[in-house]
């Protein structure tokens, strides 16, 4: 039984690292140059920015258990939170959020830079197309990009949705976020122990100083955007944006940024969830689409949608 993961975000990795253990032969492709999704950190110079995902919550035994064996392997700690006022621990990824997903890849096939360009289901079998004429044939197929490019996909391949699982998947739309990455000339003068959340109104949804938290070795925040600022300036010019970004952040701190990038997340998260944990169309045999807009808008979610998607392929 071969299956192609389409995605190594945490939704793909948790199904794939399922299916793997059962026995099954699984490949997981990914556009991106690593791994992690939106739990993304990225390096600039020595600074180390978790620019998506800034922590992950377990609100089930079973994630608390994920996120356990992460800790026992040097993966992922506790951030902060878990007292009786605020009851959600907050991990992070002992080395940025991406420890986490890199942790679960361990052993897995991941294929990075591989662009799915089309998926098709010819002769009981899904045909997966990429950019650069790598092409995958497999007996399932678990689809775990943003729900919107996962339709251009199925549309690209002409896979034939009902009208109610077309209508269900259209319905699924996503907030945007920009996110800002400010190396610092020295550490704040005040602590933070965890996110800031300024008081509205601003643009700013949140600043994290990844310094305090311990992934960078020297000062630099992300600054994450409120959805409705990127909605209203998504297609504005993008250094005019990081001005504003730079500027609301330095009103808040008064710190002393000497370098700074932004990054649009179109797919932040997902404005509303479907009904189910996961999409197994019952006239497509082996198809599965998954991911956070199934299992609910943050990580935990994403991981519970991905488990749905591989205990199907299990049940088949
Ligand atoms: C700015 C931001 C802050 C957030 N903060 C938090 C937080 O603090 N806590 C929390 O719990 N959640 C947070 N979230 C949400 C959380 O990151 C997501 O819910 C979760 O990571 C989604 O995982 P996923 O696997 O479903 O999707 P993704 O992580 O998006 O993975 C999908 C993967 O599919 C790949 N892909 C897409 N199209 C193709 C293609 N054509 N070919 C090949 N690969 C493709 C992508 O490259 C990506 O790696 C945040 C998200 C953002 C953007």
């Amino acid at each position: 039984m071969n299956t192609l993961v389409i995605g190594a975000g945490i939704c793909g990795l948790t199904a794939a690292r399922i299916l793997k253990d059962a026995g099954y032969n699984v490949v997981v492709v990914d556009k991106g140059r690593g791994i992690g999704g939106r739990m993304a950190t990225r390096r600039t110079g020595d600074a180390v920015f978790d620019h998506g995902a800034q922590f992950v919550t377990a609100r089930t035994e079973w994630f608390n258990a994920v996120l356990a064996e992460c800790q026992r392997n040097d993966h992922a700690d506790i951030w902060y939170g878990g007292t009786e006022d605020d009851t959600h621990t907050r991990w992070r990824g002992t080395h940025g959020m991406t420890s986490i997903p890199k942790h679960l890849s361990e052993g897995l096939d991941v294929r990075t830079s591989t662009q799915v360009t089309s998926v098709s289901f010819r002769d009981a079998l899904w045909h997966v197309e990429c950019s650069e004429g790598h092409a995958f044939t497999a007996n399932a197929c678990i689809l775990t990009a943003p729900v919107p490019q996962a339709l251009t996909l199925l549309d690209a391949g002409g896979v034939a949705l009902s009208i109610d699982d077309r209508r269900a998947l259209e319905n699924l739309t996503y907030e945007r976020c920009f996110a800002v990455m400010a190396t610092l000339a020295h550490p704040l003068s005040v602590h933070l122990e965890r996110p800031l959340a300024p008081a509205a109104p601003s643009p700013i949804a949140l600043i994290s100083d990844n310094y305090a938290k311990g992934i960078s070795p020297v000062p630099c925040l992300t600054i994450h955007s409120t959805p409705e600022f990127a909605l209203h300036y998504w297609e504005n010019d993008r250094a005019e944006t990081l001005t504003m970004l730079v500027a609301a952040t330095h009103d808040v701190l008064q710190c002393d940024i000497i370098d700074a990038s932004i990054h649009g997340w179109k797919f932040s998260r997902p404005e509303r969830q479907h009904s189910a944990p996961c999409l197994a169309p019952a006239d497509l045999p082996g198809l599965v689409v998954a991911g956070d807009a199934f299992g609910g808008p943050r990580i935990e979610g994403a991981a519970l949608s991905g488990k749905a998607a591989a205990d199907h392929i299990l049940m088949r």
